[in-house]
């Protein structure tokens, strides 16, 4: 069993993002980010799942993927991007990822 592959992640409703930076600030692995519009951006592979983000949003609009809204996971893409080239075992763990959460938007190629 792979140590990977139980990840969860968090999914980022920015068209409801305020721009605020306190998730960014809150990351303790600095797995977020601002994109070129100034919203909050997920670096996918340095996420560790402690969702302190999820509670410092004002506006809420992060979520745990596995509670997102369909449209987060299938149709608005931008919301996450990864910060470098996986290894074959962190690639199997994503495709797994994106499989198990039905997550269909592919990731913003950075
Ligand atoms: S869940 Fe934790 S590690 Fe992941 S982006 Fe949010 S604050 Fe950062
Ligand atoms: S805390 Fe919420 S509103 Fe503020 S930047 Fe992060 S996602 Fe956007």
């Amino acid at each position: 069993m792979s140590s990977l592959a139980n990840f969860v992640r968090v999914a980022i409703d920015q068209d409801t993002c305020i721009s605020c930076g306190a998730c960014i600030e809150v990351c303790p692995y600095d797995a977020l980010e601002f994109d070129e519009n100034m919203k909050a951006r997920l670096i996918w592979e340095k996420c560790q799942d402690d969702f302190s983000c999820i509670e410092s949003c004002p506006v809420n609009c992060i979520y745990k993927v596995e509670e997102a809204p369909e449209e987060l996971k299938t149709e608005k893409a931008g919301w996450y991007r990864l910060g470098r080239e996986l290894n074959e075992e962190e690639k199997k763990a994503f495709e797994e990822w994106r499989q198990k959460y039905g997550v269909k938007v592919d990731p913003v190629q950075a």
